[in-house]
């Protein structure tokens, strides 16, 4: 389909019509990262994915952002759909604990419904991931996400990276806050065993002020992917690419609301 690189957006569905002949139709946004329309900041496609996450951020007393990179050398493996769904389903399997129970039984160990649940609960039961296609993690930690405590000073991101060098890295929310360096340690090797990626890059930082939160939220769901030209192959091969993940329950209570940022 050759309008899938250059599109008109927003297009129009038509929703039917009144007996004078007045027809009604409905704004259809693309969704593309690299719509001028979709991609812009803070546009109606940008804000509808903003608002898909926001209740659950709601439920979080803090926030904990892990950011999942790859190093220089590896990035080439991730320019195809198929390989960077495989990597977001591992990274999810790990973080919710079910890796390490799977590892477990793999082993021959039994485990009880009581030691999954166990388990489980030392990673993290809910979540959410979503993929940026783009960017320079030195420039996102310590500019765009500069109001989060970060575990580490991304020291190990390749820095000086142009923008428009394909980087793809997995954002991960969930309901956590500071991160002992054991646990960090840990969750960090089990990401790189999982992914089989030895130098795989991991950051985490956490907040627990609604303003940050808010603001990460918004810059998680941005587009990064503004121009296909910057990558023609990843762009033909994620068509239909379901780039966002949420697991767990989240049927708790909000614990803030968006009024708590009054006069912010
Ligand atoms: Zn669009
Ligand atoms: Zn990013």
């Amino acid at each position: 389909d050759s309008d899938y690189f250059n599109k008109l957006c927003p297009g129009y569905f038509l929703i039917g019509s009144c007996e004078n002949g007045h027809r009604f139709s409905k704004e259809i946004y693309c969704g593309r990262e690299w719509c001028p329309t979709c991609g812009a900041k803070w546009s109606a496609a940008h804000q509808r994915k903003f608002s898909r996450w926001l209740p659950k951020v709601l439920q979080m007393k803090q926030l904990g952002y892990f950011v999942i990179e790859w190093p220089l050398a590896s990035r080439f493996q991730l320019r195809s759909k198929t390989a960077l769904e495989d990597a977001g389903k591992m990274i999810k399997q790990v973080l919710s604990g079910e890796w390490e129970i799977e590892r477990r039984r793999d082993r021959g160990e039994r485990i009880s419904r009581q030691r999954k649940e166990d388990i489980r609960a030392w990673w993290f039961p809910e979540g959410l991931r979503r993929w940026h296609f783009f960017g320079d993690l030195v420039k996102e930690l310590g500019e765009g996400m500069k109001g989060l405590a970060w575990v580490d000073n991304a020291s190990e991101s390749s820095s000086g990276g142009r923008g428009d060098r394909y980087n793809p890295h997995v954002n991960v929310l969930v309901s956590y806050g500071f991160i002992t360096r054991g646990k960090f340690r840990r969750i960090k090797r089990a990401l790189r065993a999982a992914l089989q990626e030895p130098d795989l890059i991991v950051h985490y930082g956490y907040t627990r002020e609604p303003a940050r939160m808010v603001h990460a939220l918004k810059y998680i769901t941005r587009a990064t992917f503004l121009d296909w030209m910057w990558a023609p192959d990843v762009a033909a091969s994620i068509y239909n690419f379901h780039n966002a993940q949420v697991w767990g329950k989240w049927d708790g209570e909000p614990v803030w609301s968006l009024d708590n940022l009054e006069g912010d």
